[in-house]
Formats: C-alpha cells, structure tokens, sequence
C-alpha cells in the first residue's frame, strides 16, 4: 500500500516513510492510494474477534512495510487491558472500548478508558508503539515539540513515556489547564518527558512550535518531530472503534448503524468516513460541532469557511474549540473524487484566508452519497444534555460527548442504532458537570491522589529562542 497527497504534487510513499513526518512536502495530507474493501466473509470473521486481534486485521490492510509478527507484537502491547483499565466509577474493566446502552437503540462506545482518560489515547499510544519500532531499526531518535491546551499533550506524553529514543517538550499555558490535568502531565517522572509552562495563552504555545519549526537548521539538527492530528496512523488506528462499535450494537452484518462524533479537526469522523468507505455498513455519520461551528456550516451548506483564531470561541467543550479543521483536506480530496488539482484551488483559497463555497457544484449533489449530516450545540445544550442524560439513566457523560448526543437525538433514523462516541471523562471537566449537575464527578481508583503527586516543569516567558535553548542543553546532556 502507498501514501499519497491529497495536492498530488509528492512521490507515494510507504506507511514507514510516512509516519514519523506531518504534512506532505507539498502542503497536503497523506491518504491511502485505495481504501482497502472488507468483504462479507471478512466481515463475518471479524465480528467475533477481540479488539487486538480486529485492529491487526485492519492495520494489514494499510501497512505493507512492517512484517505481520511485529505488527502482531505492537498491536498487542498497545491495546490491552492493563492500559484500558481506568473505567468510570463503578464499573468493570472488561473491554477496550466497552458499549453502553442508554435506551433501545442508542449507545455510547466508551473510547476514554486509556491511561489519560480521552479517546486521544486509543491513537496516541498506537502511535508510540510504532515510532519506537520504527526509530529503533532505523538507529534514529525524535524529539517531539507539541502545545497543549489540555487533552493531546497529556495522551502524547502518557504514549511516549519511557520509550526508547525518543524525548517530548509540551508546551502549555501556565496556569491555564484543571488542576486535574496539571497534575496528569507533570506527575510523570519519565526523564524523557519534559513540560514547558508558558507564561502566556495556548496560542503563544503554538507560535512557539511553529517558529521552532521553520527554523529548518535548527529542526533538522535536532531531529524535532510532531504527534499532531494529520498523521495518519493516528487516522487509521481510530478506524478500528467503528467496527468494533458497528459489533457490539448490532446482532447480524445485514444491520446498519449510525455514529455521531464530537468533532474538532476532523480526526475522528475522518475515521468513521474510511470505515464506511471500506464497506462497513454505516448509513448515518453524524457530525457534531459546539459554538465553533466550521464544520456543521461546511455540512449543511457547502461553505467551508475557516476563521481566525480571534473569532474562535472559548468553550466548555474545549477539545472542539478549532477555527480550521486540520484532517478536513482528507474528506474533501474524496468528495471530489480525488482530483488533486481540485484541492489545490480550494486551498489555495483556503490559505488567503477566503475559504471556499461548494453550494453551487456538482459537489454537493454527491455530499448525500457520504451520508454525513450536522449540527451543533452550546453551552446551555451541554448542561441540558447532561442532565438529562444522568437523570434519565444515571449515566454521567462529559461536555464533549454531551454534544455528540444532543445532535445525535436530532438525526434518529428509524430502526437503525445510533452509536455516540465518548471521547473523555467527566472528571476531566469537572466544572461543567459541577454546573450541570451541582455533584463532584468520581474517578477512576487508580488515579486517586493524582493531585497530591510531586509535579515537575520549567516555567517559562513566551520566548522562542529561550524554548531553544533549553532543547539543546537537555540534547546536550544526553538524557
Ligand atoms: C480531540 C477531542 C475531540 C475532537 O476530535 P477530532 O478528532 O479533533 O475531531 C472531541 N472530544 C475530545 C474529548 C477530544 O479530546
């Protein structure tokens, strides 16, 4: 299987060749030259696996480059019970990604189980997994350069501490996180793991990072690399929740189902899109949006209008607070039937500043054939959702996956399950649930006392060339 862009303008490339690097040389995202098909016997095969042994089947399909015996043996390590264990209170680890039934036909796939309690952890540790398998026979190392607001720093570094040849510096605003994520990110003893608190706002982070890495001396000295959301195994790895989810809520593969998805960069749904694409019988994917509404605006209209970071909404499902979608390339390059040059022109736009508008193609009478529909959700839908939610079947969910809900209630189809995602934990978001609900959200035991651990980070001043230098004292000493 090779990788191409979706500007068409880089040499396919192998899976291998592909992960360790972001953005194609020319500007786009790497996709697979096909999506692999899964027939009906394979389909039948499949439904009574257990989730390692589906997701290896389903890696093979797109990874050539890696003898199936390592495959096997990173997939295995990666998705275990050991790492899937921190369930809600109350409940039995029993699965990776277990399904709880809310009503006849509605479901939630629980995909927060991992070690930093956010769906982020079902790629993230895939991901550092392959890149200490890939470093290792290549005699490389890494150094990953991140910002964070919260959710992908801390399941970066829970998936790259302790590996081999590889070190991580996060950025993230100081005092800006929960105390509760604070705590998760720099408790970690890991010497390979150092955190930066920025005096300033997640966006200074983020200009750091990108001034970092236009400094191609600097970045190619110091070999730094990125974990961000357009990589493309962390796609791929996503797209095995859809089949196990598609397994658990219905009894035969003649069922559809639908799934609606709380989105931000397009990296979940991306994976539901693939699955569907790959034969698995999805007849609704429900793309859901908080204030920041990019996406569900693209949905129903056809305009794709990207904002500023100006006019991006702080919210309090933060993880989809987005003014562009970083994965949305992807979807588009599809829709108009994989014709580089097409994407080129839309952006192009897109890269102005202007966007682009699709309402009056032949575009957008193909959009139904992907059968996406949209909508999206505000605070006060969160408190409401959430609410009704816990009183109804005292189940507590998160702001994010109360979003996924609230749309999902408004694109029921009859006799088709409706699967919503959970992408996170309440007591990750522990404030809203304090408004909606006047409770304290439990955790999991094991990570009682989180708080009262040793915390170790360097505070700094917003300053690129002070980040630098602590990159090359720490690369100095060899650690
Ligand atoms: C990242 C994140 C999302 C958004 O996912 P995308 O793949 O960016 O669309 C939703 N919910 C939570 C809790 C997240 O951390």
């Amino acid at each position: 299987m090779k990788y191409l862009s979706t500007r068409g303008n880089a040499a396919p490339q192998a899976f291998c060749d592909i992960l360790l690097g972001g953005l194609a040389p020319d500007g786009g995202l790497y996709l697979p030259e096909h999506y692999p098909q899964v027939s009906k016997a394979e389909l039948a095969e499949w439904r009574e696996l257990p989730y390692p042994a589906l997701a290896l089947r389903i890696f093979q399909k797109f990874v050539d480059d890696i003898p199936a015996c390592e495959l096997k043996s990173i997939v295995d390590r990666t998705y275990t019970a050991r790492i899937y264990k921190y369930c809600r209170p109350g409940q039995e680890a029993s699965e990776i990604t277990p399904l709880t039934t809310l009503a006849p036909g509605f479901h939630l796939l629980e995909l927060s189980n991992g070690p930093t309690l956010a769906f982020k952890d079902m790629a993230m540790q895939l991901l550092g997994n392959l890149f200490e398998y890939v470093l290792d026979k290549r005699g490389e190392t890494i150094n990953i350069l991140g910002a964070t607001s919260g959710d992908t720093g801390s399941a970066a570094e829970y998936a790259m501490r302790g590996k081999k040849n590889v070190r991580v510096f996060m950025l993230s605003p100081h005092g800006k996180m929960s105390a509760f994520q604070r705590a998760q990110m720099y408790s970690l003893p890991d010497p390979n793991i150092i955190n930066i608190a920025i005096r300033g706002m997640f966006d200074d982070c983020q200009d750091i990072v990108k001034q970092v890495a236009n400094d191609a001396g600097f970045k190619a000295k110091y070999r730094i690399g990125a974990v961000n959301s357009i990589n493309w195994a962390r796609v791929m790895a996503q797209i095995v929740y859809y089949f196990k989810g598609y397994f658990a809520a219905t009894q035969s593969n003649d069922e559809a189902v639908a799934f609606a998805v709380p989105s931000g960069n397009f990296g979940n749904i991306c994976a539901g899109h693939i699955a569907r694409m790959m034969g698995l019988p999805v007849a609704r994917l429900v793309l859901a949006t908080n204030e920041n509404d990019v996406l569900d605006e693209f949905f129903r209209t056809g305009r794709y209008r990207p904002r500023g970071t100006a006019d991006t909404f702080v919210t309090s499902s933060p993880s989809m607070d987005i003014s562009k979608a970083s994965n949305f390339e992807r979807f588009v390059f599809d829709l108009v039937g994989r014709d580089p040059a097409v994407v080129r022109e839309l952006w192009r736009k897109v890269e102005a500043g202007e966007g682009f508008d699709l309402s009056a193609t032949p575009y957008m009478t193909k959009l139904p054939e992907f059968r996406f529909v949209s909508g999206k959700s505000t605070h006060a839908d969160r408190l409401a959702t959430i609410r009704d939610v816990w009183e109804k079947h005292q189940v507590m969910i998160d702001p994010h996956t109360a979003d996924a809900v609230k749309v999902a209630r408004e694109h029921l189809l009859p006799e088709v399950p409706m699967i919503a995602l959970e992408t996170a934990q309440p007591v990750k978001f522990a404030d809203t649930i304090r408004e909606a609900l006047g409770i304290e959200p439990g955790r999991p035991k094991e990570l009682e006392g989180l708080e009262d651990l040793p915390q170790r980070v360097i505070v700094m001043d917003a300053d690129a060339a002070a980040v630098k230098k602590l990159i090359e004292e720490v690369c100095a000493t060899g650690r």
